[in-house]
């Protein structure tokens, strides 16, 4: 399976060291391992917010739609439409739904069908492979001194044309 953003193994490790990423995020989003229950950054996380894939910053999830599934992961009922990819997975002899970003193919974590409604889904994720973004903390929705480009309108055109 290919995906858009393609980068080597080194280029992954090595963008996610740039960022500060957890030293387990490369293995986990690279290399399909599980961080330890119970120990990831946002399995007791309930701020309003979104959370991205930590590898390629694709928005998957917003935080109205996770849930406390007691499972020691941060858990999802939804994702965001067609931000992630399931793929079987055979391995561990169980046949499980592994999820990947679908930018970047990073390793998210699982799907399961015991999840809450409205969709009866449970995305199993590991906070390794997510990045946290604060609405408030992002700036771009208050800029005071937009007034300064009105100041630069000049009044052409004007329609005063009073027919007759
Ligand atoms: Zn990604």
């Amino acid at each position: 399976m290919t995906f858009p953003i393609q980068k080597t193994d080194t280029e992954w490790f090595e963008a996610l060291q740039a960022q500060g990423a957890e030293p387990v995020a490369y293995q986990v989003t690279r290399h399909a391992a599980t961080e330890r229950p119970f120990t990831g950054k946002y399995e007791q996380h309930w701020a309003d917010g979104s959370y991205h894939c930590v590898c390629c910053g694709a928005q998957l999830f917003h935080s109205d739609t996770k849930f406390d599934a007691g499972c020691g992961w941060p858990s999802f009922y939804k994702a965001v439409p067609g931000a992630i990819t399931e793929i079987v997975d055979r391995s561990h002899h169980m046949v499980r739904t592994e999820t990947v970003c679908s930018q970047c193919g990073a390793h998210l974590g699982h799907v399961f069908e015991d999840g809450p409604q409205p969709t009866g889904l449970r995305y199993c994720m590991n906070s390794a492979s997510l990045n946290f973004h604060d609405p408030a903390s992002q700036g771009s929705a208050c800029t005071p001194h937009e007034d300064s480009l009105d100041s630069a309108h000049t009044d052409s055109g004007d329609s005063g044309d009073g027919s007759n």
